[in-house]
């Protein structure tokens, strides 16, 4: 579903990805962590379009995304046809993004009506149902401010998932959760992954990555220092910049 061969990524002089070659199976789960800075935010705004890879190619389900190529040459992508393949994909952020003054319901079918052009009865009947999926279903006509960053946080999830993407990233989805509020939030992720759900999950909670990751990755300075089972990785790091990091975080 995605496969990275030696992408790199710069900003002006600064080289924030510099080749990162991985693949992610349609049905798997990836978490992918590391320190601050190191590029993980960056990798998952280029599977979403969000920033253009200078190098290497990126594919998302056999698409080159951003460009395409034709003899041997790379041409960008026009706007129209890079929002089409993005439709395809869902992203959850660390701060939620919802909507402030539309309902949550309204949240939800915002895309599927105006991008995918559902009918709004056919869009509300799927937002119900993926309320529902979430734990939410009596909060529909409930504005953003007047739910839990938890909740919020659902929403957004849901959200996501009406436009029926075929890969979901999520960029550190708890961080910003108080404590209490992280289960909630990892507990219907975990039912995404169980539901075959194919994600890229960027998280510092080494539980889940432990339980529901199918690979777990560790990144450090725009490159990949190691991977593999995330059991494996988490009870023998190989490299001591992972073993570091590892450190202070558990
Ligand atoms: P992470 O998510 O691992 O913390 P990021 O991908 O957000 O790392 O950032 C990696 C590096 O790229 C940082 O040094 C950051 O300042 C830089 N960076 C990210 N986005 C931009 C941008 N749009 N312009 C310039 N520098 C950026
Ligand atoms: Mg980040």
């Amino acid at each position: 579903m995605v496969k990275a061969d030696r992408v790199a990524k710069s900003f002006g002089a600064l080289q924030v990805l510099k080749g990162i070659t991985l693949e992610v199976k349609r049905g798997e789960v990836l978490c992918l962590i590391g320190p601050s800075g190191s590029g993980k935010s960056t990798f998952l705004r280029c599977i979403n379009h969000l920033e253009q890879v200078n190098a290497g190619r990126l594919y998302v389900d056999g698409d080159l995304v951003g460009y395409r190529e034709k003899n041997g040459k790379l041409y960008e992508l026009h706007p129209r046809e890079a929002a089409k393949q993005r439709r395809d994909i869902g992203m959850v952020f660390q701060h939620f993004n919802l909507f402030p003054h539309r309902t949550v319901l309204e949240n939800i079918i915002e895309a599927p009506t105006q991008v995918k052009k559902l009918k709004k009865a056919d869009a509300v009947t799927r937002a119900k149902e993926l309320l529902d999926r979430v734990g939410l279903a009596d909060k529909a006509d409930a504005y953003p401010a007047q739910l839990s960053g938890g909740q919020q946080q659902r929403v957004a999830i849901a959200r996501a998932l009406a436009m029926d993407p075929k890969l979901m990233l999520f960029d550190e989805p708890t961080s910003a959760l108080d404590p209490e509020l992280v289960g909630e939030v990892l507990g219907v992720m975990r039912e995404l992954a169980a539901s075959g759900m194919t994600m890229v999950v960027v998280t510092h909670e080494m539980g889940f990555a432990r339980e529901v990751a199918d690979q777990l990755v560790f990144m450090d300075g725009g490159v990949v220092v190691e991977s593999g089972n995330p059991r494996e990785v988490l009870a023998n790091p190989q490299h001591d910049r992972t073993k570091a990091f590892l450190s202070r975080i558990l």
